[in-house]
């Protein structure tokens, strides 16, 4: 969801680290697949519709979702695509792939949430943005820190995982931060 940032029930990084971990757990279980590279496109298409029957990934053209790359509908099991940012996802490009990992955040994250309640982006903790959760979701999905021991560097982290240099860089700041990584 672009734009539009929701004041959400505060979620910690920790917390959204265990959930992404969640998620690779069902992939996991439903493929037998554990590689560092995440098969974020496969997982919408196929395993996530088999492990929740009413979800529904939807790819729209640009004439019908404009600007926007992604837009998820919790409520409505929804996630809808752009077609030019599917294309590019199926081709491995981290930006797309990151977009589609930012739309699965809010879906597994904010269910079961009013987001209706929409407050000015500068009164929001950045752990009660939908936003902030979303990113942070994406990143701990698609650069697990399980894996980020096997990486030298950054930009080593960005071709293992599939994703931008930009992405990798600042993942790899985060758990730095933590103290996890050198
Ligand atoms: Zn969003």
């Amino acid at each position: 969801m672009s734009g539009v940032v929701y004041q959400v029930p505060a979620m910690q990084r920790v917390q959204i680290r265990d959930v992404a971990k969640n998620i690779r757990r069902i992939n996991k279980e439903m493929t037998g697949q554990d590689a560092p590279f995440f098969p974020i496109v496969q997982f919408l298409d196929v395993t996530l519709t088999k492990h929740m029957e009413d979800f529904i990934l939807e790819i729209l053209d640009e004439d019908e979702m404009g600007d926007a790359h992604g837009m998820t509908y919790p409520d409505e099991h929804l996630i809808q695509v752009r077609s030019d940012v599917y294309k590019q996802a199926c081709r491995h490009q981290g930006r797309d792939r990151m977009t589609l990992a930012h739309e699965l955040g809010h879906y597994v994250l904010h269910s079961n949430i009013g987001m209706a309640r929409m407050a000015p982006v500068e009164l929001i903790k950045p752990w009660r943005s939908s936003e902030w959760q979303a990113k942070a979701l994406a990143g701990e999905l698609l650069i697990p820190v399980e894996h980020i021991y096997d990486c030298a560097s950054p930009f080593e982290a960005a071709l293992k995982f599939g994703v931008t240099v930009e992405a990798a860089i600042y993942q790899w700041g985060i758990f730095r931060k933590e103290g996890l990584i050198r």
